[in-house]
């Protein structure tokens, strides 16, 4: 089953990026199609936000107790007016993409974009039951920052992907929605603060489970979103228990690419490049830790990692990237030790950094803390 996963233009390159990656990791026979909308042939229009509790809801219906408590949400201030799209504007740029493109009939079509909507949803599909978008900003009003926005963001598109394929309307599907928050995918999630319990228990209620079953889906298509909800689910889990625990997940190095996944926290990827990467895999073979003079003396160990994970790069160029980085007289290597910094605390907040974080007191060794039984490699 082909997904193309359609970037709007003003969505950040990075995050469009990370949520492809994300939703890679799990292997089954959804294929996810990385490709970009020109230009989107519609002209946002201002709307109007009186409140927050407006703002919160879905086509402004009443409101209904917040499984997060208001004063834990990014304060915006309000009366404030943004610019949304319309359903109908929205489903154009699918249709526009397929007809551009002569993408199959079969084939889906997610629009990820940051202009809102003007029913203040999530996300949606049109009739053809082909076609979604999934609104991608906003994410830290209703995590204030606790949660990598991938993550909500891969999590709509799985939850409407499997609504896509398990009703055969949309008004079916609309019938289904659970209008009170069970923690089902198939919450409605009128008050939108409540998509937090959606995510949490990434559940399926046993009624949904027999609609699931009667449909004959190809198990391992519902394994894959199984799969995913899971890793979702764990990296919440993983990150509400380190407020309390202060215990940092482990990491598995993978692959000929030495890709750094924190096993605990849905095995997300921190996303280094293969400079960043081959700087952060030279300090975690040095527990003892490296001090910036020093890593003249690692010359020919990094070069033999950043050789690796460099691809295509000439010799030269590689020479070149790692003999600024161990010149000490050079700035390279203190923006790429911000650089890893300013990763890992996106990927595991501000509490656990410190065990991930390359540093040291100023002219002393530079090391990461991490007990290095927490890390495992594999080829
Ligand atoms: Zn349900």
């Amino acid at each position: 089953m082909n997904v193309h996963l359609l970037k709007s233009p003003e969505l950040s390159e990075d995050t469009y990026r990370d949520v492809v990656l994300m939703l890679r990791q799990y292997p089954g026979p959804i294929r996810f199609i990385e490709s970009e909308l020109g230009i989107m042939d519609a002209e946002p229009k201002d709307q109007y936000w009186e409140d927050e509790k407006k703002f919160d809801s879905k086509e402004n219906v009443e409101f209904i107790q917040a499984c997060l408590s208001s004063d834990e949400a990014l304060p915006y201030s309000f009366p404030m007016t943004d610019k949304r799209l319309t359903w109908q504007d929205l489903f154009r740029q699918c249709e526009n993409y397929r007809r551009e493109r002569c993408v199959s009939p079969d084939d889906h079509v997610i629009l990820l974009t940051d202009i809102g909507n003007d029913k203040n949803w999530f996300g949606s599909m049109d009739d053809s039951l082909k076609n979604y978008f999934i609104h991608t900003e906003n994410w830290g009003h209703y995590f204030q920052n606790q949660v990598d926005v991938r993550f909500p963001i891969a999590y709509e598109v799985i939850v409407w992907l499997l609504r896509g394929c398990i009703y055969s309307s949309r008004h079916e599907m609309q019938e289904h929605l659970h209008q009170t928050s069970i923690g089902c995918f198939m919450d409605y999630c009128e008050n939108k603060k409540e998509i937090i319990l959606k995510m949490r228990t990434a559940d399926l209620c046993p009624k949904c489970l027999d609609h699931i079953n009667l449909k004959d889906l190809q198990s391992n298509f519902v394994n894959q979103i199984l799969d995913t909800m899971d890793g979702i689910r764990n990296n919440l889990i993983f990150r509400e228990r380190v407020r309390i625990m202060r215990k940092p997940s482990r990491i598995q190095v993978e692959g000929f690419m030495k890709h750094i996944f924190l096993t605990d926290f849905g095995n997300l990827c921190v996303r280094l490049n293969p400079k960043e990467r081959a700087l952060y895999l030279l300090f975690l073979n040095h527990p003892e830790g490296i001090s910036i003079p020093e890593l003249y003396d690692h010359h020919q160990e990094l070069l033999t990692i950043y050789q690796r994970l460099s691809g295509r790069e000439s010799q030269e160029n590689i020479r070149r990237a790692i003999a600024s980085l161990v010149n000490p007289l050079e700035s390279d290597i203190s923006i790429n030790l911000s650089r890893i910094k300013r990763k890992f605390k996106e990927a595991v907040g501000e509490e656990l950094l410190p065990f991930y974080d390359i540093t040291g007191e100023h002219g002393e060794r530079k090391f990461i803390k991490l007990d290095r039984e927490l890390v495992t490699y594999k080829d």
